[in-house]
């Protein structure tokens, strides 16, 4: 067997081929992750550890495979997921006090479809509170922190987030605490993380991937993507995790294509749409010069760029932070203190719901409720909700002209490197445009992904970000 720090450093294709050439084994590969996991508890990277569940599914792994019965290139993986996946008899608590001690009956779609793979669970990441933020802030159980320190500059030698919602999922990858991860991504939890990480993180087409039994934050922006060391290795998660569902019924009916197989690097005659409206005023110049490399990387490739415009680009962040907290308030009025999860008794069932609905949300979920109920309210429904609607059909038809004129469009991830605990923490607006580049992608249900393409001044990791065409998951994947 190698040594173990290097077995930790393989990448899901490579580990596959070694498994089958039984250079180690699925068991060793999990013992090794289990240790260097419970190694790393000062990042706050896992709520839930689950190494004996895992032990147990790497031996049924191992015995499959010596019996030539392999399920495919997941078959004896270890992953870590996302808390707000609901895991059978495994806590699943969205990083929430409301869903304490919470063990669901039921699996969600993706993961089983994992497991049916023959990847091993390893735990549950922690998250943003319901999936609300990017820098994993908001969790009940703490802040997760980015294995990543800056080597200059202001934040030199203090803890920095690992971006959010998925921080978890985005820190066990990077920290080689898990082999791959899977996340959600409402407005950007999958690629911001990524980006602040150094990894790769798939957002893959709303509908591509079966929402069932994932906890819902906004029905309509919610998606389950695999967040990875490599592009291979997010199109081999993707081929396993993608699929109608009957269960859920937003899931698309499309076939799953072999995305590893369309890798082919050929990007030549491919069109790479700039938007004109992604440049900020006051852009970090390190965000611009990453953005001028994305795009000479693809040109001395062979593909073009060009122009192109979406000009309803500036309105998406105010109309997700209308369509996101109604859907959340709607969706989180479920948590009542009856069913499952916190109960806080009061003196009658009223006392009792408002009991266990404040003491059981954070600040941040409070104030999504409120705006949330706020814009669905009589009176305001018309102003803001209606309003951030048609917003949103005039995102979507952007980009739908775009793809006239381009095949996938190419921006910065996020507008910055990670950056400290407990900075941007007073101030909701400016936590709130970490997604400026995410979100409008989001809106338009569009398929997106941030690629490692570089380090900041101070050394940390910036993400390139492609978006394609709906269900164009292989363009994508071959760009990327
Ligand atoms: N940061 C965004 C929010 O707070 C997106 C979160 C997400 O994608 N889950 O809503």
């Amino acid at each position: 067997m190698a040594k173990t720090e290097d077995i930790l450093e393989l990448s899901v294709d490579d580990v596959s081929r070694a498994l089958d050439k039984k250079l180690f084994s699925s068991s060793e590969l999990t013992q090794a992750y289990i240790d260097a996991m419970s190694e790393s508890g000062e990042l706050n990277i896992y709520v839930d550890q689950t190494p004996e569940l895992a032990l147990e599914m790497a031996g049924s792994s191992d015995s499959r495979r010596s019996k030539g019965e392999v399920l495919g290139h997941m078959d004896g993986i270890p992953i870590a997921v996302k808390d707000l996946f609901c895991t059978k008899g495994v806590s699943s608590t969205a990083g929430s006090h409301i869903l304490d001690g919470f063990k669901p009956t039921y699996e969600s779609t993706v993961t089983k479809k994992l497991w049916e793979s023959g990847a091993i669970l390893l735990g549950k990441t922690n998250m943003d509170e319901f999936a609300m933020g990017s820098a994993n802030v908001t969790s009940y159980y703490g802040p997760c922190i980015n294995p990543w320190k800056a080597e200059s500059g202001d934040n030199l030698g203090k803890d920095l987030v690992p971006g959010g919602s998925s921080g978890g999922s985005a820190a066990a990858v990077a920290a080689r605490v898990a082999l791959a991860a899977i996340g959600t991504d409402t407005g950007g939890s999958i690629r911001q993380p990524s980006s602040f990480c150094g990894i790769v993180g798939l957002k893959p087409t709303y509908g591509r991937c079966s929402r069932w039994g994932i906890i819902s934050f906004a029905s309509s922006l919610d998606q389950a993507g695999p967040l990875t060391r490599s592009v291979k290795d997010a199109a081999l998660m993707l081929e396993v995790m993608a699929g109608y569902d009957p269960k859920d019924s937003t899931s698309a009916d499309f076939e799953v294509t072999s995305y590893s197989e369309a890798l082919s690097g050929k990007v030549e005659g491919l069109k790479i749409g700039i938007p004109a409206e992604y440049t900020l005023d006051g852009m970090p110049d390190e965000i611009n010069s990453l953005w001028e490399r994305g795009k000479r990387w693809l040109e001395d490739s062979g593909a073009n760029i060009i122009d192109i415009s979406l000009p309803h680009t500036k309105y998406a962040l105010p109309a997700y932070y209308i369509i996101a907290p109604a859907e959340a308030s709607s969706n989180l009025a479920r948590y009542d203190g009856v069913r499952y999860g916190l109960r806080v008794e009061g003196e009658d069932l009223i006392d009792t719901y408002e009991k266990t609905r404040a003491q059981g949300f954070g600040a941040e979920v409070k104030r999504r409720i409120m705006i949330g109920t706020y814009v669905l309210s009589a009176g305001y429904y018309d102003a803001y909700y209606i309003q951030a609607q048609k917003v949103r059909s005039k995102i979507i038809n952007d980009f739908d002209n775009a793809w006239s004129e381009c095949d996938v469009i190419l921006t910065p991830t996020a507008p910055s490197a990670a950056f400290s605990i407990g900075e941007k923490m007073d101030d909701p607006i400016s936590m709130y445009m970490n997604d400026v580049f995410t979100v409008p992608a989001s809106m338009a249900g569009l398929p997106a992904i941030s690629v490692p393409a570089g380090l900041s001044n101070d050394g940390l990791p910036l993400g390139l970000h492609l978006i394609g065409p709906k269900f164009a998951e292989e363009k994508l994947l071959l760009v990327a």
